[in-house]
């Protein structure tokens, strides 16, 4: 195999990442050597892309896992990791716990392939083993926290091998806030390659034979049911379902394409809108929930894809009255607090709330961007508390200000609720794994929710069954019951402030 020269930086000043550099390494300090390293570009990009604030990197697991599971979920496709072994092996557990079919690649790393540049050449050389047309369209090759910072540099990898793609992309912790964006980062390096495909020449056409009406693209991973709802919303105004990006296959990008539209059901794929846009196609945020939610979409959608008035009405008539009285047979009886890293909470509290849920608070790791511009407002005026970037912290506040009779939530949020002996649901697996869209949404919603509410008082006997036991400084198993050490925790407090503060003058 042909070696090439690699303009990997060796320098030995303190903004180099080490091998035993990870997120708790400082991020500001990571980002500084990755940009010294030369990913000046990626991460001010990424900063544009997934703005911060008012928290800067909500807590939710390791943010590769958005495009590894991405990776994961696409058919002959291969997915090699290149970080440290201890995030290689989590990012593998979570894959696989979630259902991940396909095996993880992983080029290891110590500090000296790392420092001069032979890591490369094993990504390289990994690269070319796993080129196989007969087996891969794509290689998608995923620079972690540590290979980021260092400059290991993906782009002088080959474009293609044998005619398989090579996706090099950096996802490390330090720049990209949230997994759900990650997402977005190989969505949108697979649709750039597929864009420029498209521009040169003919590209392979689509598998399963497409309906000749027009059709919807949709953004976002949503489940199974929801294209099929959609798809009886639109036919009416003459239109099909188009494939879902994130795509489960590579020819799907072209024809993801190939719309009169795309629908940006989850609203942080910016980097993809900008594909689609690039490519000239109109983007339409939020989802058909519920009645107005609804109504709304499929007169964005309509407009969005030059279908008449008249048509876009007929398809109203043909659903909004469906919902609507669904909605009336599955009523939603209690307050709720909702927090989430998925991206769907604001159209899952619209949901609720025309389910007749009293919804108080909605908080979203995720960042404001246009395209939920529409469900803030709704829920806004129906004073409803939206936090964008919510931390754990805003989301427990919440629940504790509002005392909701169920918080649904990520699982800190679930396992705080749970020790109020408070009814509560994990978030990402109990409501964003079930249909929300349409008519089906408004069912599957209301029973699960119902039922959790309904469980209040098995609460209440296992609460009071297990007493105070095993609460804070007692939580464990002792022979003797521990001393609380209000003191000892205040010491080590000082120290850690006086430890910061000297790092901070260090790197001032
Ligand atoms: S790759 Fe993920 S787990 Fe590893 S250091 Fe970065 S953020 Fe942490």
């Amino acid at each position: 195999m042909k070696k090439i020269d690699i303009p990997v930086k060796q320098e030995s000043n303190d903004l180099q990442a080490t091998s035993s550099s990870a997120c708790h390494g400082g991020k500001q300090r990571m980002q500084e050597a990755a940009k010294t390293a030369g990913k000046s570009e990626i991460i001010d990009q990424y900063k544009k892309d997934y703005p911060t604030g008012p928290h800067d990197q909500p807590q939710s697991m390791c943010p590769a896992f958005g495009s590894l599971r991405v990776g994961l979920r696409m058919r002959r496709t291969a997915t090699i990791l290149s970080g440290s072994a201890c995030c290689v092996y989590g990012l593998t557990f979570t894959s696989h716990f979630y259902g991940g079919r396909r095996s993880v690649g992983y080029v290891p790393f110590n500090s000296e392939t790392l420092v001069t540049g032979k890591l490369f050449e094993d990504i390289r050389e990994a690269v070319y083993k796993q080129a196989d047309p007969k087996k891969f369209d794509a290689v998608v090759i995923i620079n972690l926290c540590v290979p980021t910072a260092s400059g290991v540099p993906l782009q002088l990898l080959p474009k293609e091998i044998n005619g398989v793609r090579i996706i090099g992309i950096d996802v490390p912790g330090f720049g990209v806030p949230t997994h759900a964006e990650a997402k977005d980062i190989l969505a949108a390096a697979m649709l750039k390659v597929a864009r420029s495909e498209i521009e040169v020449g003919p590209v392979a056409a689509p598998r399963v034979k497409q309906s000749d009406k027009p059709s919807l693209t949709l953004l976002g991973e949503i489940f199974p049911v929801d294209p099929v709802s959609i798809s009886m919303m639109i036919e009416k105004m003459g239109l099909s379902v188009g494939p879902v990006v994130p795509t489960r296959e590579w020819r799907e990008l072209y024809q993801a394409f190939n719309c009169s539209a795309v629908a940006a059901l989850h609203p942080f794929y910016t980097a993809s809108v900008r594909e689609f846009e690039a490519a000239g196609r109109t983007i339409v945020g939020s989802a058909p929930v519920g009645v107005d939610g609804t109504n709304m979409w499929l007169e964005k959608i309509g407009i969005a894809s030059g279908i008449k008035k008249e048509k876009i009405d007929i398809a109203k008539n043909s659903v909004l009255p469906l919902i609507k009285t669904t909605l009336e047979k599955n009523k939603i009886k209690g307050s709720v607090t909702l927090s989430g890293y998925e991206g769907s909470e604001l159209i899952v509290a619209r949901l609720l709330i025309e389910s007749g849920a009293d919804v108080k608070y909605v908080g979203t790791a995720c960042p404001k961007t246009k395209f939920s511009e529409d469900d803030y407002k709704w829920l806004v005026d129906r004073k409803v508390v939206v936090t964008y970037r919510a931390s754990l912290e805003n989301d427990l506040e919440a629940m504790n200000e509002y005392n909701p009779d169920i918080a649904i939530g990520t699982t800190p949020v679930v396992q705080a609720a749970k020790e109020l002996g408070k009814p509560s649901l994990y978030f990402t697996n109990l409501i964003s794994a079930r249909p929300l869209m349409g008519v089906a949404g408004v069912g599957s919603i209301a029973q699960v929710i119902n039922s959790a509410i309904a469980n209040k008082s098995r609460f209440d006997k296992m609460k009071s069954f297990f007493g105070g036991v095993g609460e804070g400084y007692k939580a464990g198993i002792w022979e003797e019951t521990p001393v609380d050490r209000p003191e000892f925790r205040e010491v080590t407090r000082k120290k850690n402030a006086r430890k910061l503060g000297s790092r901070a003058k260090e790197s001032a």
